[in-house]
């Protein structure tokens, strides 16, 4: 993916109805731009939805927000990923903290998500983060490095090198409370560091989003921090002008 990359999470929000309106919306507002790659990841009902109303739009990925770790079976209420590649999906988020913390997931899980979502030849953002406590106790950089390599392990180098990271700190998602530019470029920097160790020198080019309660207001500071190639946006980008001025930065 061109960077920086600017990815909508638009977690349990926005149906079909609603999620055609809000492309419209927001296509009539965004200016299609080469430098850059802007990904909406719409509910998996919604996502055929959403792949309609882009239309011929190919600046504008479509992204699942999640897959099961099996390829198929007797799962009920779960997507695979040959399915969300089906209905349009050219990315999916991995071990989101929502999933790793609401339901449970474990690093195993993730790994799997994340090899067999680089089998079927869709980007994993592989998503990783410490809590509040466990930032508080020192181990921001411990957690963050343990999920990365936990995640990718069973990918292949060149595996490894077309997927995507998102450093998000659990303490920032969805509570207002950002972390500084400064705090960012200092866990991203760890994160590519291990990158470069695991993958070799390509792994420069992989993209490392910050997520965690970015806005309008903080979202062109928090991009330009070192390291910091893309954004991962909740709550502001459920609002197309909002994700309009964010996806613009
Ligand atoms: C997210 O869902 O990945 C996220 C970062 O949410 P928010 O922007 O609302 O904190």
């Amino acid at each position: 993916m061109k960077g920086p990359v600017f990815a909508a999470n638009w977690k349990m929000h926005l149906g079909p109805t609603e999620a055609r309106a809000f492309v419209a919306a927001f296509l009539a507002r965004y200016t299609p731009r080469e430098d850059r790659t802007v990904v909406l990841c719409p509910p998996a009902i919604s996502m055929s939805a959403v792949r309609d109303a882009l239309g011929d739009r190919r600046d504008i990925l479509l992204g699942a927000q999640n897959v099961y770790s099996e390829p198929k079976g007797a799962f009920t209420g779960e997507t695979s990923v040959a399915m969300a590649a089906d209905a349009g999906a050219r990315v999916v988020l991995v071990g989101h903290s929502e999933r790793r913390h609401v339901f449970g997931e474990t690093d195993e899980a993730t790994a799997r998500k994340c090899a067999l979502a680089s089998a079927q030849g869709l980007v994993p953002i592989l998503c990783v983060g410490e809590t509040l406590e466990q930032r508080e106790a020192g181990e921001t950089e411990q957690v963050s490095l343990r999920q990365l390599r936990a995640g990718l392990a069973s990918l292949s180098r060149e595996q490894v090198l077309s997927c995507a990271i998102a450093y998000e700190p659990v303490w920032a998602i969805g509570t207002g409370r950002t972390a500084t530019p400064a705090d960012a470029a200092a866990v991203h920097t760890v994160i590519r560091r291990e990158l470069l160790a695991l993958a070799g020198p390509g792994a420069a080019g992989i993209s490392i989003l910050y997520g965690g309660s970015v806005n309008r207001e903080n979202a062109a500071a928090l991009v330009a921090a070192l390291e910091v190639g893309g954004l991962l946006v909740g709550g502001a980008s459920l609002d197309p002008e909002s994700w309009n001025a964010i996806a613009s930065t």
